[in-house]
Formats: C-alpha cells, sequence, structure tokens
C-alpha cells in the first residue's frame, strides 16, 4: 500500500485529506502529495525496486496509488541509452539519452494518467477527462478506456492530425476553438458543477507525481547514482519540479548517496516564459501568448513555472530559448545520430543540449541526461517539408538515372 500522510499545501503548508482537490482553501497555493518517508524506507530497498514490475509500478511505495489497482497499460521503464553518436558530435564524452516516446501512447504522459486514472477509479468517477497540448490527449483517452470510463478530451481544434487521431480512436475527442489556456479555463469551468475527473485539474496532485518515476528510473537505470546534469521540456514545469522530486526522495531515503542534479529548462522562443525568467532574473514567468511549432511545451501560463525557475537556480542549472527553426534541426540531428525520431519538444531539448555543451555550461565528463518525451510520427507536420523522398519507375533504368545518376560523386 501507498505510504501517502495528506495533501500538503506548497505555500502555507496546510494538510489535507486524500481527496479530489488541488488548491488550498485559504491561500490558493497548489496542492502536493506528502509521504511517510520513514514507512516508505521500511518497504523500499533497491532489492525489492528490483523484484518489483517491469513497470513504473515497480516505485509504488513512493506513488499515491495502490499497484494491485493500478490502470496499466505498461507506461515506464523506458530505455536508457548511451548517445555516443550525437555525444561526439557536441563534443559529450558521457551523454545519455531517456526515450519516453517508447511509453504506450508513445510520451512520458502516460506515466502521470496511469496514476491520475487509478485514482479517479479510487475516488468512483465514472469519467476521466483533460485540457491537453496533445500527448495528454491520448494518453488519458487510452486509460480511460482501459478502465473502462467514459472519457472527455478536450484540446485545441489547431493541433497535430497525429495527435488528434491518435486519441480519438481510444475516446471522445474534443476540438475548441482557442489555445491551450482557453481549453484549460474552459475545463476548470466545467470541473465546476460535473463531478468528472479532470487528470490534470481536480486530479493534479495526483497526476503530478506520476512523472517523479523518470527521475527513479535515471537513478536506477544509471547504476543508482544522480546525474550531473538533467535537460527537461517544459511546459507547465511540472515534470521538470518532479523529476527533481523523485531523485531528492530517494537520496533522502538513501536509495542513492545525494542528489546534485543540476536541472536545466528547455522552451522554445514561441513560448518561453519559464525560461524567460531564469534568464532574467525574475522569481515568476510573466504569462505569454503561445506561438511555437513546438505545440506540446505551449503552456502560456505555466502552473508550476515559479517552482521550476526555483529548482533550476538552487541546483545551478540553467534556461535555454530555442529559436523556432532550430527546432526541427534538433529532431533531425537526433535521428541521424542516434537513430530516434522525436517529436517537436525533443528537438527543443537536443538544440538546448547542444548550446550547453557549446558553451562549456556543460563539461565534455559529465554525466548528462536528455529527456525525450514524445514521439516524431505524432508531429509529422513540423517536419514534412524538410525530409527528401525521391521517386522512380519500377525499373533499373529509372533507378540508374534518377538515383545512381544524380548521386553526388
Ligand atoms: C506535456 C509535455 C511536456 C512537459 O509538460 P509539463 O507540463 O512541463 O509537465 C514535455 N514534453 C512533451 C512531449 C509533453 O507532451
Ligand atoms: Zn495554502
Amino acid at each position: 500500500m501507498p505510504n501517502v500522510q495528506s495533501l500538503r499545501c506548497k505555500e502555507c503548508g496546510r494538510d489535507y485529506p486524500q481527496e479530489p482537490i488541488y488548491v488550498c482553501d485559504f491561500c490558493f497555493g497548489p496542492l502536493e502529495v506528502i509521504y511517510d518517508l520513514d514507512a516508505a524506507a521500511k518497504n523500499m530497498s533497491r532489492d525489492s525496486i528490483q523484484d518489483g514490475p517491469l513497470s513504473m509500478w515497480r516505485y509504488d511505495q513512493l506513488l499515491p496509488a495502490s499497484r494491485e489497482s493500478a490502470v496499466d497499460i505498461g507506461a515506464g521503464m523506458t530505455p536508457l541509452f548511451k548517445a555516443d553518436n550525437l555525444g561526439k558530435e557536441l563534443g559529450l564524452n558521457n551523454l545519455w539519452i531517456k526515450n519516453d516516446a517508447a511509453n504506450p501512447t508513445h510520451s512520458f504522459k502516460d506515466r502521470v494518467v496511469s496514476v491520475a486514472a487509478t485514482k479517479a477509479v479510487e475516488f468512483d468517477f465514472d469519467t476521466i477527462a483533460c485540457a491537453s497540448t496533445g500527448n495528454l490527449a491520448g494518453a488519458t483517452a487510452a486509460h480511460g478506456a482501459k478502465a473502462n470510463m467514459n472519457t472527455m478530451v478536450f484540446i485545441p481544434s489547431d493541433l497535430e492530425r497525429g495527435k488528434i487521431i491518435g486519441a480519438a480512436i481510444f475516446g471522445s475527442v474534443i476540438l475548441v476553438n482557442g489555445n491551450y489556456d482557453d481549453v484549460n479555463r474552459l475545463c476548470s469551468e466545467l470541473g465546476d458543477d460535473r463531478r468528472w475527473a479532470f487528470v490534470n485539474i481536480n486530479m493534479r496532485p495526483y497526476y503530478s507525481e506520476g512523472s517523479k518515476s523518470i527521475g527513479y528510473e535515471l537513478a536506477e537505470q544509471l547504476g543508482w547514482r544522480a546525474p550531473d546534469h538533467i535537460i527537461v521540456p517544459v511546459a507547465s514545469g511540472s515534470l521538470f519540479t518532479k523529476v527533481f522530486k523523485g531523485l531528492n526522495e530517494f537520496a533522502k531515503l538513501g536509495i542513492i548517496d545525494s542528489n546534485d542534479s543540476k536541472m536545466h529548462i528547455a522552451q522554445p522562443s514561441g513560448c518561453s516564459p519559464v525560461a524567460t525568467a531564469l534568464i532574467e532574473g525574475q522569481t515568476h514567468p510573466k504569462p505569454v501568448i503561445p506561438d511555437t511549432i513546438a505545440k506540446s511545451l505551449a503552456i502560456g501560463s505555466p502552473a508550476d513555472g515559479f517552482y521550476s525557475v526555483e529548482i533550476a537556480n538552487n541546483t545551478g542549472g540553467s534556461a535555454t530559448i530555442v529559436p523556432e527553426r532550430e527546432i526541427a534541426e534538433g529532431m533531425k540531428l537526433l535521428a541521424e545520430t542516434e537513430g530516434i525520431f522525436t517529436e517537436t519538444a525533443g528537438g527543443v531539448v537536443i538544440s538546448a543540449l547542444k548550446r550547453l555543451a557549446k558553451e562549456n555550461i556543460i563539461h565534455p565528463d559529465e554525466e548528462t541526461v536528455a529527456l525525450i518525451t514524445g514521439t516524431g510520427l505524432k508531429t509529422l507536420e513540423a517536419i514534412a517539408d524538410q525530409v527528401e523522398t525521391r521517386t522512380i519507375e519500377p525499373t533499373i533504368g529509372s533507378f540508374d538515372e534518377i538515383v545512381i545518376g544524380s548521386a553526388v560523386t
């Protein structure tokens, strides 16, 4: 069983029972799950983790839902591999890629939704819903199907086709004429008089805990230690804060010796409120209206922006604003060197990594992990006019003429 102690307000520290609530009644601060770490320590060791299932649920002692009743379509335990080709290109000798595009619906959002859906069943909701920038839509619809729940997925109408169809196959998708922040506001209003589990609104304290499992996996896959650097694509900032929280919990439990990871923010120039705040020395990101091809990162009012800036500063991390035209370049670089086709958010991460290496913010021998959070097959629009193919007639003559004849010798 999980070791949840309470929900606690991140601002004033008031405690609340485990319910489908997300803001503090007194100060409107966000609520976060707090664990009894002594109890967790009794049931959790490197060995017990390794004896667990090959999914994120092997870390169930530090998740706010029960493994036995988990809505589990196989999220987590994605590959972490040494990226020697890309490392050589960038002058990094100790570079790792965490490929979360390998999750069941091809993004890290399966981790957060697996926890939120399990909790939704536990709270006896019959409808699961979300406001999504894209990947959350597919993850919510898929887990809703697995849990036999009604699904209501709300997304901006200008989203990539791969994300719309990839969610609609599982359940009900509603396209909203507006940007993500409009969709999110609509969902908050809808939630006021309907008893629905909105995974990223009233279930947010539980949902966001799912992202910690990336931190746990990094530590386990690196041989039980935290890396020197982690580069994270930031939208609301939830993933960024939770990867760090996961590593901190492992350090507190003695599962790793310490957590000295420097946390680096990566955002596209068309939506960079969090990175801009850090670079300009502000604590609170100023809201922006997003205009970026990295649609999964297009959150203009980032709920966890303040906490992300704080963590990047406290860990000696950094922030990079990636110019829009360098997003596709990052996608191509990862594909050509490591054989991984990432989405636009991954392009942002790889281009940010390139800058950090070039400016010696990351030193060549430091252990560095770049988080790849989604697949390029859902964002074909972003790259379609930048890849080349040739068409021939089904004859040797045509092949010789068009392929061999045009080859540069
Ligand atoms: C949702 C998402 C993120 C970041 O999300 P946060 O809101 O910052 O937790 C990063 N990459 C991809 C591909 C996403 O879908
Ligand atoms: Zn409070």
